[in-house]
């Protein structure tokens, strides 16, 4: 939200706020659920069952069409390779990625302008950023279509586990939907056309938790969808409370963006009732993947391949770094990309039975909560950094919970007013009330197994 805007939101009574939320997410609704998105949505339903082989054509057919496209279109890849046609499928695919360098994120964000598409007018591309797993921010384009694409692999999931599109949905946003200067609850608000119930991420205390829980038990649901770290914490606090959910109110837990690790699962399994379903997608629209029950990510074929850069390979596995290329209606091309993921490629088929590409698990985004000064746990704090395109690199620093300290590797451009707009972003999130140093660092070192933790707590961090 504009900063004006959410001062006007701010101000607003509840059921106001409720209203405001109802008529954004009705906006929403209008730009995601075209007649597009129910077609793609059809085809890919009938798909998912397709043989390997038939999957693996349709790619290449659908790679050879991006990398023809991409190199008319896209300044940056005008001295793409030509593709390789090997008789095959999979080998035409191996053989022409193997041509093309990786993509690194540093040149994307040098030359960010140069991959959108010429062909694309304007005012069809829709602006977004990304801050992904180091906290650099990246501008990048997509047309309605790609996202609906996106938009297209999520539902054929939930659909999957039996949840309707019109099913009402606990949703734990990151969006800042109840002003951080509310005491009381209620800590959500409606959107009463969608049957969507928003809970804050930001009022998770001690205080406020039972009546979090409270307000899980009256709001009716099908499934919740959230942060694995954020569910986690509620979660606990509902097996403490002796106050889950009875098993199989809920159809699924949809959790995304963060690794779900193996306590998070068990706490979040039990004090919801309802099993965890992982994806795994990214801002830049060039991966997902979407967990089958038997915990495994499956990548959707028709929306992108995935390679992995092997670091240890064994006769069932292969794990490394990922590129990823994206298929489909793209703005921005995306071609052997680095997305600074690393993935476990499982070199057998799920029990499922689903075929195409498994891995077994992607290692995303760690962070530990910020507590603050009022007693709020805030995890998920990548939202501070996605506007800061003068930021190359951030870590969030707390040794007391009266302060935090922000790491930034700045980029050249960086200046007073990325400063001032970093703090405004810290202190919309975290109040008023904590203490903030922004501290210009050369390198943000990594943790000792080479993972990059975004937030640092010694006092907001819960272990297993
Ligand atoms: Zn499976």
């Amino acid at each position: 939200m504009k900063p004006l805007l959410s001062q006007v939101y701010s101000v607003l009574p509840v059921g106001l706020q409720s209203l405001a939320c109802t008529a954004d997410g009705y906006r929403r609704a209008l730009g995601s659920f075209t007649s597009y998105f129910h077609q793609t949505l059809e085809d890919w339903e009938r798909r998912i069952d397709d043989p390997v082989e038939v999957q693996r054509e349709r790619q290449w057919e659908m790679l050879a069409e991006l990398i023809e496209r991409a190199r008319a279109q896209a300044p940056y890849y005008r001295f793409l390779p030509p593709v390789v046609d090997a008789g095959d499928p999979a080998s035409s695919i191996e053989k022409t990625l193997a041509n093309i360098p990786p993509l690194e994120k540093a040149v994307y964000r040098a030359r960010s302008r140069d991959f959108v598409a010429r062909d694309i007018a304007p005012r069809r591309l829709h602006q977004r950023s990304t801050s992904g797993t180091t906290g650099t921010a990246l501008p990048v384009w997509h047309t309605t279509e790609r996202i609906a694409e996106g938009l297209t692999a999520v539902w054929r999931q939930r659909r999957s586990f039996g949840v309707k599109i019109d099913d009402p949905v606990i949703n734990f946003t990151g969006q800042v939907i109840v002003p951080l200067s509310q005491r009381k609850p209620p800590f959500w608000r409606r959107d009463y056309l969608s049957g969507m119930t928003l809970f804050s991420m930001y009022h998770l205390s001690g205080r406020n938790l039972p009546d979090y829980i409270s307000a899980i038990h009256d709001t009716p649901a099908t499934y919740v969808h959230g942060y694995p770290s954020v569910l986690h914490l509620v979660g606990r606090a509902m097996l403490e409370a002796g106050r889950c959910l009875p098993p199989g109110r809920l159809r699924g837990i949809f959790t995304h963006s963060e690794s779900v690790l193996a306590f998070q699962r068990e706490t979040i399994e039990r004090a919801f009732g309802a099993p965890v379903r992982d994806y795994y997608h990214s801002t830049e629209e060039a991966v997902s993947m979407t967990a089958c029950d038997h915990n495994r990510l499956h990548v959707d074929m028709e929306y992108g391949i995935v390679e992995v850069e092997p670091v240890e390979e064994t006769e069932e596995f292969v794990r490394g770094p990922l590129l990823v290329t994206g298929l489909g209606t793209a703005a921005t091309p995306f071609i052997r990309y680095r997305i600074g993921d690393v993935g476990t490629r499982f070199k057998g088929s799920c029990e499922c039975g689903r075929p195409g590409d498994v891995f077994l698990d992607i290692d995303g985004r760690i962070e530990d909560y910020v507590e603050t000064p009022d007693g709020r746990l805030v995890g998920r704090l990548d939202h501070i950094f996605k506007e800061q395109y003068e930021i190359e690199e951030a870590q969030i620093v707390q040794e007391r919970v009266e302060a935090i300290e922000v790491l930034v590797v700045a980029g050249s451009g960086f200046g007073e007013r990325d400063r001032k707009s970093l703090e405004r972003e810290v202190h919309a999130r975290l109040g008023e009330g904590i203490q903030v140093d922004i501290r210009q660092v050369a390198a943000i070192p990594r943790e000792p197994n080479g993972k990059f933790r975004a937030v640092k707590s010694s006092v907001g961090r819960i272990d297993p």
